[in-house]
């Protein structure tokens, strides 16, 4: 079903209209395929680069689309309906932009950043550590100077998205034992001796999204590649998060509204006791219940992301929305399998795969623990 969409201007609606395109034309045939392979679609990252969805919300005067959030998000979530794992790839693209973006030096907005806003770059984000996810002040890779004046690097980062696919990989590093202000923020290129990607996790869903852990064997990181100050690292991280919940909140509806609108047009279609499914009001609630969840869902991020937008503080409805959007993917997404019956517990149907990419959108970029102790923080003042 076509969304009705709330957007500022007319370039937003052709970009929208451009985007589903797109999405129908070279993501949505692919998906299925790529899925069932667990095989990465670099291609479809350099066609998105190519269209300029990559990097929409960037200034235009450094190769960013100069897009509101409010617009960018809603891009996001039709890839998403079409294939989650590639919303996520532009989703974790941005979050590894944005901090050169905003905390990067002049030099560095003039160098990096017209490169990684190229389109055919692409990045990674390494702040979690196998015992570190939750809690990212645990971080223990190192980064020490040597005697030339650069950094060395040593220390394994997991769960890596895009790891050993990516041209670059932006990295939190321990430079100090400060509790508070010990970890600094890196860029890290592709090519540099010492770095290396291990083998792709083996996952539940997001199968073609590559997910694997990155060793740091004595990587030599120039001076210039810190990013921000040393031990501003933790504050990076969580600022470029608080915008990357709102990405994974996008995606999170993308796949509720995609769950929906299969399941109500087999509801239309089938048939049972001499009337079509839809017409049973059990099923009809239940779908009736899916649509205003993804409705309520997509408000909350249109929410947080106007707030940004205006530069009013976020970081207490982006966690709401996370919060909202990916439990409503996850519920949507199980009664969508449960409206198409035994023909929605099987591959030829696509809901069984929505519930499986649902359930990571609850996991990552914050558990929705850390998203209700984060909404709890800013209810106690804290
Ligand atoms: C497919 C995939 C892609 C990922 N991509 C990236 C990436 O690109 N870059 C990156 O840096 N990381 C990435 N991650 C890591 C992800 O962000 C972490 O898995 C997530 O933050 C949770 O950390 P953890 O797995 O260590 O779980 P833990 O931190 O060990 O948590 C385990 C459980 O305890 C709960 N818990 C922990 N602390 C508390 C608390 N204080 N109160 C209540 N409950 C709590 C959690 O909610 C969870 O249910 C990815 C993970 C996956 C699976």
């Amino acid at each position: 079903m076509k969304v009705e969409r709330e957007l500022p201007s007319g370039e937003a609606h052709e970009l929208l209209e451009l985007t589903v395109d797109i999405a129908d034309k070279e993501l949505a045939p692919r998906a299925a395929e790529f899925e069932e392979e667990g095989r990465f679609p670099r291609e479809v990252f350099h066609v998105l680069g190519e269209t300029g969805l990559l990097t929409l919300p960037f200034a235009e005067d450094v190769g960013g689309g100069g897009q509101p959030y409010a617009v960018y998000l809603q891009v996001l979530e039709e890839l998403a309906a079409r294939w989650a794992a590639v919303a996520v790839g532009v989703s974790v693209h941005t979050l590894s932009c944005h901090a050169v973006a905003s905390f990067g030096s002049a030099s560095q907005r003039q160098t990096l950043l017209p490169w990684q806003l190229s389109g055919t770059a692409l990045g990674a984000y390494c702040l979690s550590e196998e015992h570190a996810g939750s809690d990212p002040s645990a971080i223990r890779a190192r980064a020490a100077h040597d005697d030339g004046g650069a950094w060395v690097a040593r220390g394994t980062k997991a769960w890596v998205t895009h790891g050993g696919e990516a041209d670059f990989y932006t990295a939190f590093l321990r430079t100090s034992d400060d509790p508070r202000n010990g970890i600094s923020c890196f860029h890290v290129d592709a090519g540099s001796p010492g770095l290396s990607a291990g083998a792709p996790e083996r996952k539940m869903g997001l199968r073609s999204s590559t997910t694997a852990v990155m060793n740091f064997d004595d990587v030599r990181i120039p001076e210039d590649r810190l990013i921000g100050e040393p031990g501003q690292g933790l504050r990076i991280a969580l600022s470029a998060l608080d915008a990357g919940r709102l990405g994974i909140a996008a995606v999170a509806v993308g796949i509720a509204q995609a769950a929906l609108d299969h399941a109500v047009e087999y509801a239309r279609e089938r048939r049972t006791f001499g009337r079509r499914i839809i017409e049973h009001q059990g099923v009809g609630f239940l779908l009736a219940d899916m649509a205003a969840r993804t409705e309520a869902a997509r408000a909350t991020y249109l929410v947080a992301a106007r707030r940004k937008d205006s530069g009013r503080p976020f970081s207490r409805q982006a966690s709401i929305a996370k919060l909202i959007a990916t439990d409503t993917a996850m519920a949507v997404t199980t009664d969508a399998v449960q409206v198409l019956g035994g023909a929605g517990y099987v591959r030829e149907h696509p809901v069984e795969r929505y519930m499986r990419e649902a359930k990571i959108t609850q996991i990552f970029e914050g558990t929705n623990q850390i998203q209700r102790m984060v909404i709890g923080r800013h209810l106690a003042g804290s």
